[in-house]
């Protein structure tokens, strides 16, 4: 397990920490407030190489290991956790698989332009009927002449406002669940691909959140991996997409701690600043504890993943603590704050909500715990 960086490590984040406070930290608030798609920050994002971290440099990625991917990330989330996970999305969800899995042709076709930013991905996995049982998947692709048809509808697709890729998951083989499931690459123009509802979200507002209606034909060459392997692929991606929703959390934790902090040296109740309060200081001290155990839980699975491991567990457990340390952090930065921290508008009022869908999105933490779960009793 990593504890100490090396200096290429330290000079990401550091640069990571530099673009967050310079370009995206004025927009923060901006973006949460108006909930659109903040294109001009992606777009910086994309220039400063943040779209393809992973990505093999002959691809026109950064090629930087994981372990650097989640501190950028988490620097990120610092001051905006929408754009942190947007980038978290075209990253691992997809930049990676197609790295990954695709053919040269598609990484021809997709991967430079994923890597530089050009474009953004979207994943879309979750269906109305397959949230927390992703494997329950009623979109079909049935075989025709020169393809599949598609045809169903995913929810809460994330970029999807923006993206010009999505990977989209499909049953082909029904009857045998996350067996039968494969990927396809989509691209978001195609005829048959309808952009219905925009999610109206409690934080994480602007991530371009839409449901996608879909009834197209796509060629065999969208295939992305094997058919019938599309499940397996989801997983893999997620792995890493888990890491990047703890390092997101993380980030959010702590920006929550320095508001507390501010404020319990500024605000004075019986003559003195509240931070002098023992009760003040040990909510303090409980949020630092908590952030920092699931930080080292979010780096051994960041290292877990760059070691080609298989880093599921790890990357559940960083998620399950990091997430729920980021909302208790969250929640306790709202008591310290009292009546400023519950005014609408209030940095703290959007960490609160914005802490929230990290304990959601990418499986809840309940996944995570029968993820965790199923491991500790295989090993008992
Ligand atoms: C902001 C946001 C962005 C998202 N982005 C994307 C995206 O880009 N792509 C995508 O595909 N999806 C996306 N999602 C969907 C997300 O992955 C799902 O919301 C999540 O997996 C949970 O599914 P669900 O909401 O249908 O909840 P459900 O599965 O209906 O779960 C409801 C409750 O039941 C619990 N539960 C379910 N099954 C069990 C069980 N077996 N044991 C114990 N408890 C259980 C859950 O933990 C939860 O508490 C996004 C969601 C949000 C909120």
């Amino acid at each position: 397990m990593i504890l100490e960086l090396t200096p290429e490590q330290r000079a990401f984040q550091q640069a990571a920490e530099r673009f967050a406070r310079e370009v995206v930290a004025q927009r923060a608030a901006g973006i949460d407030h108006s909930g659109e798609f903040p294109s001009d920050v992606m777009y910086a994002a994309a220039q400063a190489g943040l779209c393809g971290i992973t990505v093999p440099a002959q691809w026109g990625g950064l090629g930087r290991d994981y372990v650097s991917y989640a501190l950028a990330i988490e620097a990120i989330a610092r001051a905006s956790a929408t754009v942190a996970v947007s980038l978290s999305v075209t990253n691992s969800l997809v930049g990676d698989l197609v790295a990954h899995f695709g053919t040269e042709t598609q990484r021809d076709r997709w991967l430079r332009r994923l890597a530089s930013g050009e474009i953004l991905g979207a994943f879309a996995l979750s269906e109305p009927d397959a949230g927390t049982d992703a494997a329950n998947q009623k979109t079909t692709a049935v075989p025709v002449a020169g393809g599949y048809r598609l045809a169903g509808r995913k929810v809460w697709v994330a970029n999807a406002e923006e993206a010009a890729l999505a990977i989209v998951f499909a049953c082909t083989t029904p009857g045998v669940r996350g067996h039968g499931i494969t990927a396809f690459l989509v691209p978001m123009d195609a005829r048959g691909i309808v952009r219905t509802a925009r999610a109206d979200s409690l934080g994480v507002r602007g991530l371009g959140c839409m449901d996608l209606d879909l009834d197209l034909v796509v060629g065999g060459d969208q295939v992305l991996g094997e058919i019938d392997h599309g499940f397996r692929l989801a997983m893999w991606a997620l792995q890493a997409g888990r890491v990047a929703i703890a390092a997101q959390a993380l980030g959010i934790g702590d920006a929550a701690v320095a508001e507390a902090i501010a404020h319990a040296r500024r605000r004075e109740q019986f003559g003195r600043p509240i931070a002098g309060f023992q009760a003040i200081q040990w909510m303090l001290a409980d949020m630092a504890t908590e952030l920092d155990a699931a930080r080292l839980l979010t780096m051994r699975a960041a290292d877990a993943r760059d070691r080609q491991e298989n880093s599921t567990v790890e990357a559940a457990m960083a998620k399950l603590a990091a997430s729920e340390a980021a909302h208790r952090a969250a929640d306790k930065a709202m008591q310290i704050l009292a009546s400023e921290g519950y005014r609408r508008g209030s940095t703290v009022e959007r960490l609160f909500r914005d802490a929230r869908a990290t304990e959601i999105y990418q499986g809840t933490s309940e996944a995570q715990r029968m993820i965790i779960s199923a491991a500790v009793l295989a090993d008992a």
